[in-house]
């Protein structure tokens, strides 16, 4: 069992510590969002995240896992400071590391001891080295080891990602250290790859990001072909998964990659590049596209209403993904404000993005389901492909609607089946 500071309670923090916390460890968490915290220390997790309230309270009542806003608290004594904190957008699209260097300040004036500092932050090559320079220009008396373990967790899923990797990837120019924390992940039995220099491991993170969003754009570029030429994208993205040098993941024609993870990293991954002279031609593409994958909604409905003056617009879904809260990039942002600007009026349903898209898009009118939604609606776009949306009655929904239009931007039914009820139907790639 080993002492373990987490810094930051996020999503991915939270979800690092409370697994870890269920391994046997004793962790502490440290944020310096006081309401965060607090709501922690009353047993509320601040965000959607499947399981994790089950988690946290078992080990909080079991005394494995504490919260704190102090680092005085949470530092001495650990053998690990492990830095979960956000690397969100930075200036021309670089990664913003000033959470990052601010945690390494605070770890270096809490420590009290030799420590492992393990970065699991999304961060550019040689962020590492700039953390070492941090802790030993503020704490001359211990020494702290840096170690890169990135995170490939998703939010929805992320306590059976954790629990269930497949691979760990742990970097540090101190291989003592990189096998200390490779320890910390031995109960997980899990493929772990150490490389001797901390880059190396950094850039899997962005390299891994990169190459899934790639993936995405590049089936939405078929997607875009296959509907000039009659052709099913959803069909062509199913033959080409069977191949398995292909594989199936990633390959889902919609509106494209959203959430608090590809956008920045992609953007950042290809800032990198340009600060060291190289331009990434294919990582512009991968985001251009991208970027107008999400508008094709826009001009499936102008079409299918005549114009969006006036037309009343539900959006089915406003989370970036299903069974998370998050609403970073979603697409459901661009799309309500493009509806919004051209004169509809726009409501929509989400089974758990409601509150934060209230403050995010305070001119949409909220709805209580997905019936209360369709009634007198002109048209339902499929922003999200949460679950529920599948099982609709969907003879209701087309009865109290007031154009029986639907744009599925997930691809989640049938066009036949749509065609048969008599909606008029649009998916993407496969009109
Ligand atoms: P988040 O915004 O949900 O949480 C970050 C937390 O860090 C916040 O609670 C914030 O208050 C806290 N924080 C900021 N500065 C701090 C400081 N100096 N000291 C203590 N706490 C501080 O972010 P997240 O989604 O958990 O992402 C964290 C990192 O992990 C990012 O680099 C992200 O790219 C990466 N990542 C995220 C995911 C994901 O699915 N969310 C997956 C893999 C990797």
């Amino acid at each position: 069992m080993s002492r373990v500071a987490v810094i930051g309670a996020g999503y991915v923090g939270l979800t690092t510590a409370a697994c870890l916390a269920d391994l046997g460890n004793d962790v502490i968490v440290v944020d310096i969002n006081r309401e965060k915290i607090n709501q922690l220390l009353h047993n509320h997790v601040p965000f959607f995240e499947p399981g994790l309230s089950e988690l946290v309270e078992r080990n909080t009542k079991a005394g494995r896992l504490n919260f704190t806003t102090s680092y005085d608290e949470a530092v001495p004594g650990a053998e690990y400071a492990i830095i979960a904190v956000s690397t969100p957008e930075g200036e021309g699209g670089e990664a913003d590391l000033s959470f990052v260097e601010a945690a390494a300040g605070s770890i270096a004036d809490a420590m009290d001891g030799p420590l492992v500092v393990v970065n699991k932050s999304t961060v550019p090559p040689l962020t590492g080295d700039m953390v070492s320079k941090v802790l030993r220009s503020r704490n001359q008396k211990h020494s702290a080891e840096v170690v890169s373990n990135p995170e490939f967790l998703r939010e929805g899923s992320a306590i059976q990602d954790f629990m269930h990797p497949d691979r760990v990837v742990i970097g540090s120019h101190d291989r003592a250290a990189a096998d200390k924390v490779a320890k910390l992940y031995e109960p997980l039995d899990a493929p772990i790859l150490i490389t001797p220099n901390i880059y190396t491991a950094e850039m899997v993170k962005y390299a891994s990001n990169a190459f899934l969003a790639a993936r995405i754009s590049f089936i939405n570029e078929i997607a875009r072909i296959s509907e000039r030429v009659g052709a099913d994208a959803k069909l062509v993205a199913e033959g080409m998964g069977m191949d398995k040098r292909i594989g199936p993941s990633y390959l889902d024609v919609g509106l494209g990659y959203g959430g608090s993870c590809f956008p920045k990293d992609v953007k950042a991954l290809s800032a990198l590049a340009e600060r060291f002279d190289y331009h990434p031609e294919l990582l512009h593409a991968v985001m251009d596209i991208n970027r107008d994958q999400r508008m094709l909604v826009i001009d499936k409905l102008r079409e299918c209403l005549e114009g969006l003056n006036d037309r009343i617009v539900g959006l089915l879904g406003l989370a970036f993904k299903p069974n998370t809260d998050d609403l970073r990039e979603a697409p459901s942002i661009d799309i309500a404000r493009v509806l919004l600007a051209a004169g509809a009026h726009v409501r929509a349903y989400d089974p758990a993005a409601m509150d934060g898209a209230r403050v995010k898009l305070p001119e949409v009118e909220y709805t209580r389901d997905s019936y209360d939604l369709a009634d007198g609606a002109d048209a339902l776009v499929v922003v999200t492909e949460w679950n529920e949306f599948r099982r609709l009655d969907l003879g209701r929904v087309k009865a109290s609607m007031r154009r029986p239009v639907i744009v599925d931007g997930r691809n989640i039914y049938d066009p036949q089946v749509m065609r048969g009820l008599g909606f008029t139907y649009r998916g993407i790639g496969r009109d």
